[in-house]
């Protein structure tokens, strides 16, 4: 409840950046003096830089979650992903799948209440037309035509390993060449992965967004690239 007066505090003693995570990522924006266009649509900013004018604010997550995409040969515009879940990052992953060039972003939640003020924030963005939510029961005619699979919801996250928000009769309507794509870095692979893996079924967990979404904000404070390779090899070892 005193973020302010925190924000004001590092300002005194000249502090070039931080991080900034649940709960005040929303909080933080009236603080800053700006924030990037990802940080506007995303509504959310973790990462915050000192520039002449003040703290400026951006969202990591969007190009954390890109990163080990960015490398496959695909026609993005031709996928179609469907994004299981609402939430903080689900905000994000939206947001990254428009940036690649999807034709439509399908987003799949439990909740109607949240669903639609979840379209509605996008409305007045060229987002807003490429996205359709859908409740749960749409899912099965969802998957079969879809190239990517994102889970963002926390279903089979540790310690319920043992979930997966998809039952193999769902991945089995899959197309072989589709991904898999798990943002829980923890069990790695999670069972949704291991699920679609037996089905030979590309798979990406969430390991590769956290690093890089670090990375990211470390080059930012910076001003220069820094050794992805090394963060990643830290990470593994507190794992
Ligand atoms: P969040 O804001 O709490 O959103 C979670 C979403 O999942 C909500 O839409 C929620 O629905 C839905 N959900 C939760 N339990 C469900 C269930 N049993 N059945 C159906 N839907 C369910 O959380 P978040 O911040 O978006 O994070 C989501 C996951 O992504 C977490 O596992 C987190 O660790 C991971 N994550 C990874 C990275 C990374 O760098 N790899 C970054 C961010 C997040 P309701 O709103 O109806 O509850």
């Amino acid at each position: 409840e005193n973020l302010a007066t925190a924000i004001a505090g590092l300002s005194a003693i000249d502090l070039q950046g931080f991080s900034v995570t649940i709960p005040h990522k929303l909080a933080i924006i009236p603080l800053l003096s700006q924030i990037t266009e990802k940080a506007r649509l995303v509504g959310a900013v973790n990462t915050v830089w000192r520039t002449e004018t003040g703290w400026q604010g951006t969202n990591t997550d969007v190009d954390g979650f890109l990163a080990p995409l960015k490398s496959l040969d695909k026609d993005w515009s031709r996928v179609n992903p469907v994004i299981l879940g609402n939430g903080g990052a689900a905000r994000a992953v939206v947001v990254a799948c428009a940036q690649l060039g999807c034709g439509e972003i399908h987003v799949v939640g439990r909740n109607q209440k949240k669903l639609d003020p979840f379209k509605e924030s996008w409305a007045n963005t060229s987002l807003y037309d490429l996205l359709e939510v859908h409740s749960w029961d749409e899912l099965e005619g969802l998957v079969s035509t879809t190239e990517l699979l994102i889970n963002s919801t926390p279903i089979g996250m540790s310690p319920q390993g043992e979930q997966s928000p998809v039952e193999l009769e769902l991945l089995d309507l899959l197309p072989p060449s589709a991904i898999a794509y798990d943002l829980i870095y923890n069990p790695r692979p999670t069972k949704f992965l291991r699920l679609a893996q037996t089905r030979g079924i590309r798979i990406i967990d969430g390991l590769e967004m956290l690093v890089n979404q670090g990375a990211i904000a470390l080059e930012i404070w910076l001003g220069q690239p820094v050794p992805v390779s090394v963060m990643r090899e830290a990470l593994l070892k507190q794992f």
